[in-house]
Parts: structure tokens; sequence; C-alpha cells
């Protein structure tokens, strides 16, 4: 039996996540496809293993002091990792989130907790955007550090030295291309960085959503953001820190529908249930197979799971109310 070692410590659930073939994805693109099941852990997200990073990074720095605070502005799931963690080392957390985002998220903070503050959602250019007001709370408060998770680095470190090795070895170094939409680039960045260190021919391409500039600025070499999406946690509008030198081959920009059509043929066809980051990256996963053709393997990512949004991507009004199509089982 192959089963995961036996752990001595509940941090050391982080990571490890299992490579899943997606037959869909992978008939659509003519090759196949894999998803990092990202949802498996601890948190339910891909953040837990950035929240980890960058506690760490700040105990050995001697920044976080023993029952110190960990301040940090967040679309909820690298909130939800930090509140964890936080909770696993003795650390309390303060986390600041946009209104926008979905009410599950804020629900769970608070049961996990965190002390939950909500700002109106605001451009990154506002002082009161959620980013600067963390920062500030950070700044004031006695014993706190600022998780900075679009600038510090501990992120993308966290993929670089976990999620890229793990993807790798899982599969047994034959890779051909690696995507996904980046929010703090931490995940994007830090897989690519890691695969290119391993095999400078695997192509890494960035997946973005509408609203995010990336797209525009990877294409021709302008940040500028067209569209909008509704999807949490990716899209971004500046080159973050962690963004800073990833290597991007090439790039698609993926339509909210595009996204939610997988997110449903995933649940549906194959019982996983998602949010929209994974389904907005396994329908650029596609377009990377189609581009990378027959015998490729592609890699993406499942950020999160799908049972942190039922009053959003799984509720018929809310679906309605964005003008996105109902799933057929909830009419
Ligand atoms: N999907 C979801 C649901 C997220 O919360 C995040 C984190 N912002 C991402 C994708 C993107 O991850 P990263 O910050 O590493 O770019």
């Amino acid at each position: 039996m192959n089963l995961p070692a036996a752990r001595t410590s509940t941090l050391d659930l982080i990571g490890k996540t299992p490579l899943v073939l997606l037959e869909g994805p992978s008939a659509a693109a003519g090759c196949e496809i894999w998803g990092k099941c990202e949802f498996l852990n601890p948190g339910a997200s891909v953040k837990d293993r950035a929240a980890l990073w960058i506690i760490r990074d700040a105990e050995r720095s001697g920044a976080l002091k023993p029952g110190g605070t960990i301040v940090e502005g967040t679309a909820g799931n690298t909130g939800i990792g930090i509140a964890l963690v936080a909770n696993a080392l003795g650390y309390k957390s303060i986390i600041v989130m946009p209104e926008t985002q979905s009410r599950e998220k804020m629900d769970t903070l608070r049961a996990l907790g965190a002390e939950l503050v909500t700002v109106p959602a605001a451009p990154y250019s506002n002082p009161g955007h959620f980013v600067h007001t963390s920062r500030r709370l950070a700044e004031e408060t006695e014993g706190a550090i600022w998780a900075n998770q679009f600038d510090n680095i501990a992120n993308r470190r966290a993929h670089i030295e976990s999620t890229a090795p793990e993807i790798w070895d899982q599969m047994d170094g034959r890779i051909s291309g690696f995507t996904c939409a980046a929010g703090t680039g931490g995940t994007f960045a830090g897989v690519g960085l890691g695969l290119k260190e391993r095999d400078e021919a695997i192509t890494i391409a960035l997946t973005d959503p509408h609203g995010a500039a990336l797209f525009n600025y990877y294409a021709h070499g302008e940040l500028k953001a067209e569209g909008s999406s509704v999807a949490e946690g990716i899209g971004q509008g500046r080159i973050t820190a962690n963004l800073d030198g990833a290597p991007v081959d090439t790039q698609f920009r993926i339509s909210d529908e595009a996204g939610m059509e997988w997110v449903a043929r995933l649940l549906k066809e194959e019982g996983l249930c998602l949010g929209l980051s994974s389904g907005i990256n396994v329908a650029g996963a596609v377009e990377l197979g189609r581009k990378l053709g027959p015998n490729s393997r592609v890699v993406t990512i499942l950020c999160d799971t799908g049972f942190r949004y039922l009053s959003t991507l799984y509720n018929r009004e809310w679906l309605e109310s964005k003008g996105l199509t109902v799933f057929d089982w909830l009419r």
C-alpha cells in the first residue's frame, strides 16, 4: 500500500496533495490534463502553503515573537490558512477582507477564531483598499506582523520548495506544460520557477481572468485590464514582488462563462466540487494542452473547494444576478 506517511504535527498536513487526471478536460484538449488537489489542504485551499511559509519566515527573521499577531488582507483563503497555522503555533490572527467576498469565507474565518475586519471593495490606489488597511492595522497593533502576501516572496518560496517539487515527482519528471491564474502570483511564479529549475523546456503559461491586467502585460508589455470577473482570489492589476521574474512562455485569457462550464462539468461528470478559479485554471490548461498537442501532459491547480461558494457559484439567484448560466440541477 502506498499511503501517505503518518504525520507527527498537524502542520505537516499542509501540502503533499495528490494530482488527479481530469477526464473531460483531457478529452477536450486531446492530451493529459492533471489537477493538483489543493482543496485537500487543511484549510481547503492552495493558500495554506503560503500561510505556513510566511509565518515560518517571520519566526526565523525574529519579526514574529511567541504569542504575537499576524495581520493580513486577503480575499479569504490566505486568511483561513493563516488562522489555522496561527492557532497551531499559538499566535493571534487579524484578517481584513473586502465585503464582496463570499459569506462562507467570512463565517469560516470567524469560526476559526480570527478577528475579521471587512472593508468596502476599493481600487488598489485607494488607501481604504483591504491591503493598505491591513498594513496600517499591523503597524498599529502591538506585537503584530503584516503577512503582506502580495509582496512577501516567502509566499512564492512555498511553491518553489513544495508545490513544484511535488508536481515534478508525481509526474516522474514528464511534464509538458503548467498553467494557472494569479492572485498574488505566488502559486504561478513559484511553481513556474520551480519547474523551470528542473526542466527549462516545460512551457509555463499564465491563465488570466477577465478584469486582470497580466494578459496584456505578458502579451504586449502593457498593464491594461479589460472586462470583469466574479472569480474570487485571482485577477491582478500589477506586477507584485511574487510575480517579478516569473517565467512566462505564453498566456491565455479565460472568461467566467468558460470557467463556470468546467466548474459544472467537473462536478457533474467527475464528482469534484471546486471554486471558479479552479474552473478558469482548467479552461486555461485545456487551451495549453491544445497548443502543445497530443502526447503532452499539462498540470494545473485546483485551488479551493466549491463548498466555500454555496451562496454564490452554486446558488441560482446569485448566478442569475451575475448573468451567469444556472446549472441544470439548480433550476
Ligand atoms: N484561487 C483562489 C480561490 C485563491 O483564493 C487564490 C489566492 N489569492 C488564488 C487562486 C491564487 O493564488 P496566488 O495568490 O498564489 O496567486
